[in-house]
């Protein structure tokens, strides 16, 4: 039995993107661009975007929000997945990010599927339940500031309709969540976080060690 999952060397990385990776031409522009952005890290793995897309397809999604845009890159995978009329809210606070972003959507012809609000996500997310959209979204991607993980969580789950999908990025955290030494804010929301999903009754959930961490939740 293979017990856990392979541990990946740079090695094994470019064998698996070489092996694997379909990007568009959109989207290795926006990745080569994102790689000499001085937060280039923040971007997700292409490997994981294209996961991304294929989780869109098989859910025939119409209707996504992902909250934490940065340059785009995630959206625009999500984007190109869906369907003519298929719609993602798009949430951030960074003027500067997404203005990138609006540029490379621009340039896949996709921008008419995403809309952007430039807000705090918990109050754009708090604006969509008041409108009455709960129970309205195949597909959440939360990938914005770690703290706020449980708030966006918890909205989502309203949000979501059954069986919808919620994917939580970073869940790994680069390992210190399972390191007691890490006391930082960032990784004990994430700590935090883990152990409630985890036992949380409301969703079917599944821990994956890809790129940094990503935790499925599928609404129940
Ligand atoms: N999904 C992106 C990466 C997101 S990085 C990609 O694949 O490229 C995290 C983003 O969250 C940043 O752009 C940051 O501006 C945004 N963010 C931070 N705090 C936020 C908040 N309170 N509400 C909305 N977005 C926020
Ligand atoms: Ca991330």
């Amino acid at each position: 039995m293979t017990r856990k999952s392979l541990a990946i060397t740079d090695e094994i990385h470019d064998y698996l993107l070489c092996n694997s990776l379909r990007e568009t031409d959109v989207l290795r522009e926006l990745r080569e661009y994102t790689a000499g952005h001085k937060m280039a890290m923040m971007q997700i793995a292409p490997e994981q975007g294209q996961f991304m897309a294929m989780l869109v397809r098989l859910l025939q999604a119409k209707n996504i929000i992902e909250i934490g845009v940065f340059t785009g890159y995630s959206s625009l995978c999500m984007a190109q997945a869906l369907p003519e009329d298929g719609h993602i809210i798009a949430c951030d606070i960074n003027e500067e990010y997404t203005n990138v972003a609006r540029r490379y959507w621009e340039k896949a012809g996709v921008e008419n599927r995403i809309e952007l609000v430039l807000s705090p996500a918990v109050e754009t997310l708090d604006t969509l339940i008041a409108d009455g959209k709960t129970g309205c979204f195949d597909f959440i991607f939360i990938d914005a500031d770690k703290s706020g993980y449980d708030d966006y969580y918890e909205r989502s789950l309203q949000l979501v309709r059954k069986s919808g999908l919620i994917m939580v990025d970073n869940t790994l955290w680069y390992g210190k969540p399972a390191d007691p030494v890490q006391k930082d804010n960032d990784t004990r929301a994430i700590r935090a976080f883990n152990h409630k999903l985890h036992r949380d009754e409301r969703v079917d959930i599944s821990m994956l060690p890809v790129a940094d961490g990503i935790t499925l939740a599928m609404k129940r």
